[in-house]
């Protein structure tokens, strides 16, 4: 007998061992009634205890089998035993919140926008309902508000049986079951009926609120992400923490996060392109002086140690601007950044070559045309350089 069926805020009950057998790592009770919820249809199963002759026995799992609840366990309990269950109160109310909110959501999203609810999932950290078709941000706020509204009018949550036969023509009922026989229906006054057999709340007013985090594209439909009464609080409290911690940074107030951090971005937008001015301005300086102890060979190999490859191909680039000149340059900390670069009329010289030449002796990734080539990660003194371009 389950009794979450016909009290799902029963949390404590008498119940007798009918079968304990092993399973896993350990064993599986099967009792004579129960008020365990087992996962099924989109809801995990509660977490508890069973209590046998003074010894405590965690419940880690509950298993529907063939018809049967299944009780998992570490240690076996004996057929006949008494045993008292103790459900953990928080997790089955959470998911009573969860699963009656996915109840009340999916029949406004019918009731707001036409879009039916084709899957539910009610997970531990994520609770997500599938629609047969896109909505809109409009449509998800009209039906989270509809939602809402049918959350604090507080109306009752009933459950019934019915005939399977008889559900065929019951115009209210949201979605048909595949069920026959006897069918439990879960009926939220004038607003839905579903055949469903997991734990809800009483009245809608237990929900506490009813709140869409994200939706998706999802199979030609979307996926909508919602939380219900805690979880929404506990989610609002992670928010609160982080949009505080950031204004706290900017000092700020925490609305005003958005227009400060717009702003930020394009200050440091602006701040960037001025550096890249400035490096380019630099490189061009650091080229003249290069220029200025350029030898007779016009072979020239030095290191600049703060250009980046931007910086390096700009200084490069200004050098062999002057005909005769062949120029290798390293930058930044070692592993190196390296640029190679000849003048128009020094066409017996391949740059692209030497680079892949430098970079079997010396390591490092690159290549490039004849007329300029550049590599990352190079390992080479401007000796070990000098010695390569000669070679
Ligand atoms: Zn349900």
């Amino acid at each position: 007998m389950r009794l979450y069926y016909d009290d799902p805020t029963l949390l404590a009950f008498h119940a007798t061992v009918t079968a304990c057998e092993p399973a896993g790592d350990g064993f599986r009770v099967a009792l004579d009634r129960s008020a365990f919820y087992p996962t099924s249809g989109g809801q995990l199963h509660d977490l508890g205890h069973l209590r046998a002759d003074g010894h405590i026995v965690q419940v880690t799992d509950v298993v529907d089998d063939e018809g049967a609840v299944w009780h998992v366990v570490a240690q076996p309990i004996a057929v006949g035993h008494t045993v008292v269950g103790e459900i953990d109160r928080g997790r089955r109310h959470d998911f009573r919140q969860q699963h009656t909110g996915q109840h009340i959501l999916s029949a406004s999203f019918d009731h707001v926008c036409d879009a039916r609810t084709e899957s539910v999932h009610l997970g531990l950290d994520t609770c997500t309902l599938d629609l047969h078709r896109e909505v809109s941000a409009d449509e998800c706020r009209a039906t989270e508000d509809h939602a809402n509204a049918v959350v604090w009018d507080d109306r009752p949550v009933i459950t019934r049986y019915a005939d399977a036969e008889t559900l065929a023509s019951e115009p209210r009922l949201r979605k048909a079951t595949g069920r026959t026989g006897t069918v439990r229906l879960v009926d939220i006054e004038s607003h839905d009926l579903s055949a469903c057999g997991g734990t809800h709340v009483l009245r809608t007013g237990e929900v506490g609120i009813i709140v869409i985090r994200a939706t998706e594209r999802f199979r030609g439909g979307t996926r909508v992400t919602f939380l219900c009464g805690r979880r929404a609080l506990e989610h609002y409290r992670a928010l609160r923490a982080a949009l505080d911690a950031t204004a706290r940074t900017l000092s700020i107030g925490s609305l005003d996060v958005p227009d400060a951090v717009a702003k930020l971005r394009e200050d440091l937008r602006l701040e960037q392109r001025r550096a890249g001015d400035l490096a380019t301005r630099l490189s061009a300086l650091q080229a003249d002086a290069l220029a200025s102890r350029m030898p007779e060979s016009g072979l020239l190999v030095a290191h600049l140690p703060d250009a980046d490859a931007q910086a390096l191909r700009a200084a490069a680039s200004h050098l062999v601007s002057a005909p005769g000149r062949v120029v290798a340059l390293t930058g930044g900390p070692s592993p190196h950044a390296l640029v190679v670069a000849r003048s128009a009329d020094r066409t017996d010289v391949d740059a692209g070559a030497l680079v892949r030449k430098i970079c079997a002796a010396y390591g490092g990734k690159g290549g490039g045309k004849p007329d300029l080539a550049q590599a990352g990660g190079v390992v080479a003194t401007e000796a070990q350089l000098t010695e390569m371009m000669r070679g």
